[in-house]
């Protein structure tokens, strides 16, 4: 009995150490689908953005994203243009994604009569304004740049911080103070904060999604408060990289050796489109664009 005992208590050992060995080996390998500035809405076009042809470019990329197989998909912000509608026409499009979908909310999503903006959410599948995606050792971290603007601070409290940070920066004289531009509360800023903290103690990589740029060569389009969260993600050596939108030339700079991609708006030019699949290995996020948005090696450092 010992014996037969000992050799079931070998076997579990073997198998356990084979299994230990084979996720060693094998770092989680998996990709993304992202979309930036869809912007669709059934108006007119201006000098560079094509909206009525935005809901045909999103079908194309869902498309082609159902093609392959995604861990899930992103959409960086800016969904629609002017009227409340619009999310009528590309929201089913969205939707009928393969993979599992998120929405990231960009200044033009406000773009409604304000006793509509409350429902502005749940037509986004949205149960918070920010939030974060635990999964495959990352943490992805949602922000809402529009938390304090003026078209997207909702709440009384939230109205008048946005007119204290305007107040702020207007002294500075800065260029991306902006109606079009938002920033982040103190109470997101916090929340961040302890989001990076619960990475740091569970051992997860970083990646941000945020509609607005935090740093750009281009700083009209910047956050308002972008320097306090660059702040805090410097003292972060698990955050890997920031995608955004919003300026829809697109962008890269790589700071601390974080990389912050602005990828290029759907909605711009007569007969192009733009979106990318990202796929993530154990030492590299690389980037396929589609379109006018290029492919892109980046090194995780
Ligand atoms: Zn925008």
């Amino acid at each position: 009995m010992i014996n037969r005992h000992l050799f079931i208590f070998l076997i579990l050992v073997l198998v356990s150490c084979k299994t230990k060995k084979e996720t060693e080996q094998k770092p989680i390998e998996f990709t993304i689908g992202v979309v930036a500035d869809c912007q669709y809405c059934y108006c007119e076009p201006s000098t560079v953005r094509f909206y009525k042809k935005s809901s045909n470019r999103l079908q194309h990329a869902v498309n082609i994203l159902n093609n392959n197989k995604l861990d899930y998909s992103i959409h960086l912000g800016d969904f629609i243009d002017k009227n409340f509608e619009s999310f009528d026409t590309v929201a089913p499009i969205w939707n009928s994604l393969k993979s599992d979908k998120y929405h990231v909310l960009g200044n033009h999503d406000f773009s409604v009569i304000d006793s509509l903006k409350p429902l502005i959410f749940k037509k986004m599948n949205l149960d918070n304004r920010y939030y974060s995606i635990v999964k495959n050792n990352w943490r992805f971290i949602i922000l809402d740049g529009n938390d304090l603007s003026k078209h997207g601070a909702l709440s009384e409290t939230k109205k008048q911080q946005t007119d204290s940070l305007f107040k702020h920066l207007s002294k500075k004289n800065r260029p991306n103070l902006k109606d079009w531009n938002g920033g982040l509360s103190n109470d997101q800023l916090a929340w961040v904060e302890n989001e990076l903290e619960l990475a740091k103690k569970n051992n997860e990589q970083v990646g941000f999604y945020c509609h607005f740029p935090a740093i750009a060569e281009e700083p009209t389009h910047n956050l308002l408060n972008y320097e306090q969260l660059l702040s805090i993600i410097d003292k972060y050596d698990g955050v890997k990289f920031y995608f955004n939108g919003h300026y829809h030339n697109g962008g890269y700079v790589k700071r601390n050796g974080v990389h912050y991609l602005n990828f290029k708006g759907m909605v711009d030019t007569e007969n192009s489109t733009s979106f990318a699949t990202v796929r993530f290995i154990k030492d590299s996020i690389l980037v396929k664009g589609f379109g006018r948005e290029p492919s892109r090696n980046l090194k995780i450092k």
